[in-house]
């Protein structure tokens, strides 16, 4: 006698359901065959040979009061995106222990050379999660930013795929773009002004994005890995003794410390171009 076939719908709406109930906001699965043209090393595949479908999870956005806070180092010191990988965590070894299928919760945290072990971006317009923007992050057209965390799997899943209208460039990014030739993220960090993003609207499409990758890693990890290794190499090579004891104990690399200690102390994205995108911003609105 063959095994019945389940019914991978009410699976996966079953799956979904409750990682929606456990504060997940999005929840969608993916085609990872979609994900084919990405680097090699960053495809589905080469991180679970037997992937059959990709579960794309996110939330966890910043609380209203962060978001609206006037000091810019409290958005800077909420990282949150641990919760996501938790619920991610959960989700891999339900399907492992209770339906039998390989699960994967890709690690958030980076590979070789600093790469991340999946396109995490290509994972989630595969999914439907959201679209790319100007200011580089996914957006969801509803929940604007949010954290995401992928679960690599082998259960045969029904895909959604993306979404058909994208978030960015927003019907109001539109219209001051065609006014001021900025939209609001490319106003706050602009390119051409110090800042790290510029680009074109044409049609409604953002063409030509501009990013300075080096510059915007300085200003978001400016405390952690990167900041460690900037402070330790100026410390062995100073010669004078009092100096050293001021850089070691000082509030930059104590900070630093902290940072790389408790993880996610400091390393969000200093959030300045997320702050004032007009995706979402209903959520970041309270009385
Ligand atoms: S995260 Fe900050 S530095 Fe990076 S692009 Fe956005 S506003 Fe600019
Ligand atoms: S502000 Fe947001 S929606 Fe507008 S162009 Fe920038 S990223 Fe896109």
């Amino acid at each position: 006698m063959t095994e019945e076939e389940p019914d991978w719908q009410t699976v996966k709406s079953e799956l979904l359901e409750g990682v929606l109930k456990r504060g997940a906001m999005v929840a969608r699965v993916g085609d990872p065959d979609l994900l084919a043209d990405v680097a090699p090393g960053q495809r589905p595949s080469d991180l679970l040979p037997q992937v059959k479908s990709m579960i794309v999870l996110g939330g966890s956005a910043p609380r209203v009061g962060e978001w609206n806070s006037p000091r810019a180092e409290v958005l800077e010191t909420v990282g949150t995106s641990d919760r996501m990988a938790a619920i991610g965590s959960a989700l891999a070894r339900q399907i492992e222990e209770r339906l039998g299928y390989y699960a994967m919760n890709v690690p958030t945290s980076t590979d070789q050379d600093d790469k991340p072990f999946l396109d995490f971006t290509a994972a989630a317009v595969a999914a439907g999660a959201g679209s790319p923007s100007l200011a580089g992050p996914v957006l969801h057209p509803e929940h604007g930013f949010v954290y995401l965390t992928v679960i690599l799997t082998s259960l045969p899943l029904p895909f959604d795929g993306p979404i058909e209208q994208p978030a960015c460039p927003a019907p109001s990014c539109v219209e001051m773009y065609d006014q001021r030739g900025v939209t609001p993220c490319t106003d706050v960090c602009n390119i051409d002004d110090g800042g790290c993003l510029g680009g074109q609207i044409q049609d409604g499409l953002v063409i030509g994005r501009r990013y300075d990758a080096n510059r915007c890693r300085d200003r978001v990890y400016h405390y952690w890995v990167p900041g460690y290794q900037a402070v330790l190499e100026k410390v062995l090579s100073e010669p004078d003794v009092e100096r050293r004891k001021m850089m070691l104990y000082g509030s930059y690399f104590t900070r630093t410390m902290w940072s790389i200690t408790y993880s996610n102390v400091s390393q969000g994205q200093c959030f300045e171009c997320m702050r004032v995108c007009p995706v979402g911003a209903e959520n970041r609105m309270l009385k």
